[in-house]
């Protein structure tokens, strides 16, 4: 893979927890085995916490704060180092606490020379989506996700907790 940097799992501990403030919450299950040999599946989270008065009343009344950021990564069993097989992304996701489910927007950042400071910039291009009110259904408050029609291959915004909500717009 096209310059590929290995990442102990120390290293990537220091960033994600020390720096970004993140918690592990998943560090033994869904271990699985690929002709890399086995991994364990990391899993880190940031909750999304509103920063203006009214986001965090509307946090309260309800029933708290409603998204996080996760982001996965594997970590081989015996060296306790990232590895280098091809599909192997460190994933940046948005997770619905609520709903107990990922939103579907992913980001991938790849083993690269950057990879840890490409992660950072992910992780926060995912709370501007979610502080941005243009991303929120205006019928149920739910994150709209980019969607693509499945005729006329044309993108749109649909609501995240479709079949519930069937609210669409254009992009
Ligand atoms: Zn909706």
């Amino acid at each position: 893979m096209r310059g590929y940097v290995e990442i102990t799992l120390n290293e990537f501990k220091k960033e994600i927890e020390d720096e970004m403030g993140f918690n592990c919450i998943n560090a033994n299950k869904g271990a699985f085995s690929d002709r890399g040999g086995f991994a364990n599946e990391y899993i880190f989270e940031r909750v999304i916490k509103h920063e203006t008065p009214e986001d965090m009343m509307k946090a309260l009344a309800g029933d708290g704060f409603r998204y996080a950021i996760r982001v996965y990564s594997s970590i081989d069993r015996n060296t306790n180092k990232t590895r280098d097989t091809g599909t192997d992304a460190i994933r940046v996701t948005l997770y619905d606490l609520k709903k107990d489910r990922p939103v579907k927007v992913e980001k991938r950042v790849n083993r690269t020379e950057n990879a840890l400071s490409n992660m950072r910039i992910r992780a926060r291009e995912m709370w501007q989506y979610v502080a941005n009110d243009k991303n929120t259904c205006p019928l149920c408050q739910s994150m709209l996700v980019k969607r693509t029609a499945k005729r006329s291959k044309k993108d749109f915004l649909g609501c995240s907790d479709f079949p519930n909500c069937k609210h669409t717009q254009n992009i």
